[in-house]
């Protein structure tokens, strides 16, 4: 009984989540999704989210950014609007105007300075957005019981690497213990978790556990977290539900990785491919 829980999803699933553009629809219709992402050193993953959530049919895009990311973030991403913390080296303040958003993602390349604590617990309380949350986003609520205490429900979904999920929900004894532990996770906190990996398994408030099926070996080199960041955020931006983002995020990051390692081999791929091959992998499943 408790084995119908875990499913494996297939391309004819996603392929009928994905929703075709319309004819007659503007960029407003698409959604404007907010990327809280980026830290000294690391503007690298605010650029790789912002190219994959562009990439992934969001209407506009603005990114929130310490200062010295301003122009990198200006350079290396036209299409993005950028906004300055004004903090050089790493977020401390949420931008004005939160509710000209339809859903915020953050964490790649953020850092865990005091300032962006403060800054992610202010978010955590005040805005009703969908969130997306990743990489030292994660880590700064895992080691905050009271930023735990406050997560919103419904309305969060998470993207750990095995590491990053350990940090919340404690050490896993074995593969088959960590998977108990997501279903626990997302059922008390009412939340999505893309818990990454080889198959990254997704867990849904219910209780159910879906295996993603796509995506190799090359993947396993930095930044190719950041890019499913941006991927998941555009699909709540354009009024996916949390679940489906998940499900079709996840599988179309892979399938961009695949698609990627074709061409360039396993061992040559770097983050910057999947972006690239977002858009083939979008058309294979149209
Ligand atoms: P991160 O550790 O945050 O950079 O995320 C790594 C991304 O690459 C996740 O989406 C993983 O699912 C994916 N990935 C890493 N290693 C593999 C692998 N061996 N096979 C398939 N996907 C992988
Ligand atoms: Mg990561």
């Amino acid at each position: 009984q408790a084995q119908t829980n875990y499913r494996y999803t297939l391309a004819s699933d996603v392929r009928s989540l994905l929703k075709p553009r319309r004819k007659f629809s503007h960029k407003g219709l698409y959604g404007h999704a907010l990327l809280l992402s980026g830290g000294f050193g690391k503007m690298g993953a605010a650029v790789l989210a912002a190219r994959a959530c562009l990439r992934s049919g969001v209407g506009l895009l603005t990114v929130h950014a310490p200062t010295a990311g301003y122009t990198i973030l200006q350079t290396a991403v036209p299409e993005a609007m950028t906004l300055a913390d004004k903090h050089r080296k790493h977020i401390s303040e949420l931008p004005d105007k939160m509710e000209n958003y339809n859903v915020v993602g953050i964490g790649p390349g953020i850092g865990k300075d005091k300032d962006t604590k403060t800054a992610l617990g202010q978010l955590l309380a005040t805005t009703s957005l969908p969130l997306v949350i990743d990489a030292d986003a994660i880590n700064i609520i895992a080691g905050s019981d009271r930023l735990k205490a406050q997560l919103p429900r419904n309305r969060i979904i998470f993207t750990p690497h095995p590491k990053e999920f350990e940090r919340l929900v404690g050490k896993t004894k074995n593969d088959y213990d960590r998977l108990e532990h997501l279903k626990e996770f997302c059922k008390e906190y009412s939340c999505y978790v893309c818990l990454k990996g080889s198959h990254t398994a997704i867990g849904t408030p219910e209780g159910r556990i879906y295996f993603n099926t796509t995506g190799n070996a090359g993947m396993a080199t930095g930044g190719t977290g950041d890019v499913l960041t941006g991927v998941i955020t555009a699909l709540v931006a354009q009024n996916y539900s949390l679940e489906e983002a998940c499900l079709l995020g996840v599988y179309v990051h892979g399938l961009a990785g695949d698609l990627a390692a074709q061409k360039v081999g396993e061992i040559g791929l770097v983050a910057s491919d999947l972006v690239d091959h977002l858009p083939q992998a979008f058309l294979t499943l149209a």
